[in-house]
């Protein structure tokens, strides 16, 4: 039987409520398909500093490395906001964790499921079936680029510098997990970035550009300027497949592209490095404000485990099937309080578990 690791790491807030939905889901798939998790937990995040004074501790981060996928829940609350040492914070954690695994890679679907079309800000027709790869770079760019900060100017008044930067391997590195996705789905790579007045663009594009030639070509690839890319993906954003585009650009583009998804609480991601094992977390927070009521939705960490499926353990087609649950769960009418609209069925944490895990069979 094949044993796959994993490093389970709930977090704060409503982190273990929907993690506990996970498990449920990962127990049906060593039944379904006759694989073994073995499931190490571990705290990261605010619960980490409360009990290890570290918001990752190096253990935890050694046990997460060795695994084959990190399945993540969500860090922070305001039981921590006023902590001033930054490395203390929850989210150091989280932001170590990417930094020492070199996650490059962030993987944000921007999925419509059927029943939700309407609850897009855009009409039904331009979203409904709408399924979306984003590929970000996640750890060059402006973000991380030298020289940066705030310096007084000598004559008076300051300046605040970020540098915007990229090597050709960061860009090739991060345009072949772009390309090597888009032959898994439509096969078509839109690459965003400013060549029209960056020169780091520049770079980018003649390396994709290079890149797609040698060893892609069987991938259709677009340019597009990151602008023109922000208006369409409001004015027909079927149009896209896979969208390849650097940190910051990828940062305003995939939230967008987001919702017009419907809600945070359906919104997965996936970060990848070379190798190693893939972190896997949804996109929101810890939800203070709902956070030990189990009405959380279970949704965006139960899609977040089946990239982990699809990515790290060569489980497509049960990554398919998990998919194919929520989708069918939300068609019967289960909302919950974030989905929640007239004529549906609203359920709690728990009870969304339940409508997939009966979908599943
Ligand atoms: P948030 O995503 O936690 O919540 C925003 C709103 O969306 C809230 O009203 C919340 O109730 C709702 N929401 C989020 N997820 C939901 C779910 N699964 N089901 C139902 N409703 C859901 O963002 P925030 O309030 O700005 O931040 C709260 C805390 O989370 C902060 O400490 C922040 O730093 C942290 N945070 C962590 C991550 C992460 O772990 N990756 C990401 C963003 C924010």
């Amino acid at each position: 039987m094949t044993t796959h690791n994993i490093m389970l790491l709930p977090g704060d807030g409503i982190g273990p409520e929907i993690m506990a939905q996970v498990r449920r889901v990962m127990a049906w798939v060593e039944g379904a398909y006759g694989v073994i998790f073995n499931v190490d937990e571990g705290l990261i995040g605010g619960c980490a500093y409360d009990a290890e004074g570290v918001p990752l501790s190096d253990e935890t981060l050694a046990k997460a490395k060795a695994s084959d996928a990190i399945v993540m829940g969500c860090v922070g609350g305001p039981k921590w906001d006023g902590k001033t040492d930054y490395d203390k914070r929850p989210e150091a954690g989280l932001l170590r964790l990417r930094k020492d695994l070199d996650l490059f890679a962030n993987l944000r679907p921007a999925m419509c499921f059927d029943a939700l079309a309407d609850a897009s800000s855009l009409k039904r027709d331009l979203v409904a079936g709408l399924d979306i790869l984003f590929v970000r770079e996640l750890a060059g760019g402006v973000y991380f680029g030298e020289p940066r900060g705030i310096e007084e100017l000598p004559g008076g008044g300051r300046i605040g510098i970020n540098t915007q930067r990229y090597t050709d391997a960061e860009i090739i590195r991060i345009s072949r997990v772009a390309f090597d996705m888009a032959r898994k789905r439509g096969g078509r790579v839109h690459s965003a970035e400013k060549a029209n007045v960056m020169e780091a663009g520049l770079l980018w594009r003649e390396e994709v550009t290079k890149l797609h030639a040698e060893e892609y070509s069987d991938v259709k690839l677009e340019h597009i300027l990151a602008d023109n890319c922000a208006m369409q993906l409001v004015k027909a954003p079927k149009q896209f497949d896979v969208i390849l585009t650097d940190n910051l650009f990828g940062d305003i583009l995939s939230d967008a592209a987001a919702m017009l998804t419907g809600s945070l609480g359906m919104l997965p991601s996936a970060s990848l490095g070379d190798g190693g094992p893939g972190l896997y977390e949804p996109v929101h927070g810890s939800a203070p404000d709902i956070a030990g009521q189990g009405i959380a939705n279970p949704i965006a960490a139960i899609l977040s485990f089946a990239m982990a499926l699809r990515y790290s353990l060569n489980m497509g087609d049960a990554a398919d099937k998990v998919e194919a649950a929520v989708s069918e769960a939300l068609a019967q009418g289960l909302r919950t309080g974030d989905l929640m609209s007239e004529g549906m069925t609203e359920v709690n944490t728990e009870g969304m578990g339940d409508g997939i895990l009966k979908a599943l069979g």
